[in-house]
């Protein structure tokens, strides 16, 4: 069994011209990775390609894809690959959205079945043209995943909905085992690297969620011009909506268009964000330069399993 995943990153053209011509900073040996290949890889791509299905590891540059692809999983997005925000950092298109494609929901369930995974994430475009901003997509997608996958665990990693609480209570009911929004960035930073979106809304996006029951999980991406004291005043802030999963991963620049990497930030850095997030009570900390939102997103919804492999880290330090 292996896990199908659905990747949603928020990624965009840039904002202004110095930072987005800046020359990029020669990658570090840790942020090497390895070429797909294998038959799981091959296999995986013949799905994708045969079920047309949208993947963001392809628009979104996911340094994962070999291996998470040759391990055979994928990432996939839901509601089009049109977006209609314009984040200074990710690699999706931007513009008029396509219509909603109302089979969309049933396609996903039947290529999860005929993956025949154990886990899936889904995540989606930002639909703010649509009145339900697309979460009627999402319930029913869900749904379908559910009905037609009864054994597979799932996350959704949605957009924040405005934190309009009537179309994120779709989510709630579908009821996946994790739910995921992405706050990005630290809140000095937002309006530069999130343009349409706002820090405060996204928390309480993740607060709504958290008020319906969820598991809930939240991604940082660092190397943006954040300071130390910027990222763990945003881990409290997550903490203090009871985020209970957080990701932190290294920002690559998908094209020169977008904003440049301000700086690699060492292996060693991303360990210590990792205690300092067990620390403030996180129940699963994912931590390291090639960490993305769904990189072992099937552990993920395991309560206590993140938090229970770190304590049992330090017992045998002692
Ligand atoms: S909201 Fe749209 S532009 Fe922003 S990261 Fe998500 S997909 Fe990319």
């Amino acid at each position: 069994m292996h896990t199908f995943v659905f990747i949603y990153h928020d990624y965009h053209i840039s904002m202004t011209a110095a930072a987005v011509s800046e020359p990029k900073p020669k990658k570090p040996n840790w942020l090497r990775v390895k070429l797909p290949i294998g038959e799981e890889y091959k296999h995986v791509r013949n799905l994708v390609d045969t079920h047309k299905l949208h993947t963001i590891c392809e628009s979104g540059n996911c340094p994962n894809m070999g291996e998470c692809w040759g391990e055979g999983t994928a990432t996939f997005m839901i509601l089009g690959n049109i977006c209609t925000r314009s984040c200074a950092f990710c690699a999706v298109a931007t513009g008029r959205p396509e219509a909603v494609d109302w089979d969309e929901p049933q396609r996903v369930a039947e290529a999860i079945h005929l993956m025949k995974v154990k886990h899936a994430v889904i995540t989606s475009v930002d639909r703010d043209e649509l009145k339900d901003g697309g979460s009627t997509i999402w319930y029913n997608t869900i749904k379908a995943v559910k009905a037609l996958n009864p054994g597979t665990t799932l996350e959704t990693l949605i957009p924040d909905f405005k934190a309009q609480r009537h179309n994120i209570q779709p989510i709630i009911e579908a009821a996946p085992e994790v739910v995921s929004h992405n706050i990005e960035t630290v809140e000095r930073l937002t309006r530069q690297v999130r343009i349409q979106a706002k820090y405060g809304q996204s928390m309480e996006t993740l607060a709504i969620l958290k008020e319906g029951g969820m598991r809930t999980k939240s991604g940082i991406m660092l190397g943006l011009g954040e300071t130390r004291e910027e990222v763990i005043r945003t881990m409290e802030d997550l903490r203090g909506q009871s985020v209970d999963v957080i990701t932190i991963g290294q920002y690559l620049q998908p094209t020169q268009k977008h904003l440049g990497v301000q700086r690699f930030v060492h292996p060693d850095e991303f360990a210590e964000f990792r205690e300092i997030g067990y620390g403030l009570g996180f129940d699963y900390v994912e931590s390291g330069p090639l960490v993305r939102s769904s990189y072992h997103s099937e552990k993920h919804v395991i309560p206590g399993w993140g938090v229970g492999k770190w304590k049992a880290e330090k017992n045998t330090m002692l």
